[in-house]
């Protein structure tokens, strides 16, 4: 039996989706061949590349607006970086709400000047920073939409004069901001998206160019580009499957319609949290993530049954990351309803053997 996955990623995707994907590993469209054997350069995967970068472009509103989406590899880590190598010149501004965030700090810190606009760490990431000023003279300022470990989203895009990059890799697709604020965001594909192997840059093309530096080939967005893409062998599968799921949700209404769906899920959990004796939520209420939601256990309850309560449920993933503790429930858009009505009545549950 399927179990409710709440894993913060990879992560689950739609049941018609893993269908679809592991058929095509057998057959792919009667070819009598694998998706994973044919060439990368056939008509028929070609057909794949381009129905994902349009897809991803058509659901975020940036088709047409100067924008162009590629499929990479290396993962969001990889974006840490590549971003810094393409766009930072003097001097680039980070806002720090995290694990992923520092990271991305860490590597920008490589290639020039960076600074920290404003930073949750005090706290222990569990908000989002307001009422920062953002200096002028950035190359780009950089967020982190959504803190997967920590919980937390931006509920309000920085208004800023100077290029917006996102990493997005756990909330891309998940609601309808204006994403044309942005002049470049990225997302590792295995949160919200496919499995793990490629990862989605939409960027504005007007952008790129600016540096002074030689920038290697692979680490370079304009030859990327340039190459739709297939620089070298993009990783077909992950891409097939992202596909797939930029499918299901165009058919299923797109993101207006997945952000209902989140919200009403998210809704039902935060409740839950805020009414049982037992839980405390972890991030600041204002700044909570329709994602991810992280809680723990009020001080002096022993969560030893609940544990066992959820395992018995059929639900897995629920463990928060060990830099928070407690529980977090990561419920992407592919996550039913259903798994987050069991999860709270085995909250429930727990609180009457209180
Ligand atoms: C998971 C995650 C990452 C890391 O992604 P990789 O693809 O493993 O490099 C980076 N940023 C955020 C926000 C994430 O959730």
């Amino acid at each position: 039996m399927k179990k409710h996955n709440f894993s913060a990623g990879p992560s689950i995707l739609p049941e018609s989706v893993m269908k679809k994907a592991s058929e095509a590993v057998i057959d792919f469209n009667g070819m009598g061949l694998s998706l994973i054997e044919i060439s990368h350069r056939s008509k028929e995967f070609i057909a794949v590349m381009e129905r994902a970068q349009d897809l991803a472009l058509e659901l975020t509103g940036l088709k047409s607006k100067g924008y162009k989406a590629l499929f990479l590899q290396g993962g969001a880590s990889m974006q840490f970086l590549m971003t810094a190598y393409n766009l930072l010149e003097t001097k680039a501004g980070y806002i720090n709400t995290g694990a992923w965030s520092s990271k991305a700090i860490k590597e920008a810190m490589l290639f020039g000047e960076v600074i920290e606009v404003a930073s949750s760490k005090d706290r222990n990431f569990n908000f989002i920073p307001k009422g920062y000023e953002i200096p002028s003279d950035l190359n780009y300022l950089h967020i982190t939409t959504n803190n997967t470990i920590f919980g937390t989203q931006f509920q309000e895009i920085p208004e800023t004069k100077v290029p917006l990059i996102a990493d997005m890799s756990s909330d891309i697709f998940s609601r309808s901001i204006d994403y044309s604020k942005f002049d470049l965001f990225y997302a590792g594909a295995q949160k919200n998206m496919g499995p793990s192997g490629t990862t989605l840059i939409i960027v504005k093309e007007d952008l790129l160019g600016k540096v002074s530096r030689t920038i290697p080939s692979m680490m370079n967005y304009q030859v990327q580009l340039k190459s739709d893409s297939m620089f070298n062998t993009p990783p077909v599968f992950p891409i097939y499957t992202s596909m797939l799921t930029l499918e299901w949700l165009e058919e299923n209404g797109g993101i207006n319609q997945i952000e209902k769906h989140n919200k009403t899920k998210a809704e039902l959990i935060y409740n839950e949290i805020d009414r049982n004796s037992a839980f405390e939520g972890f991030a600041a209420k204002e700044d909570r993530s329709n994602m991810n939601a992280t809680f723990n256990l009020v001080n002096g309850v022993d969560g030893s049954l609940f544990d066992s309560l959820w395992n018995q449920a059929d639900i897995s993933g629920l463990k928060g990351h060990r830099s928070v503790g407690g529980y977090r429930a990561s419920i992407y858009n592919a996550l039913p309803q259903e798994s987050v009505e069991l999860l709270v009545d085995v909250m429930k549950k727990f609180e009457q053997t209180l």
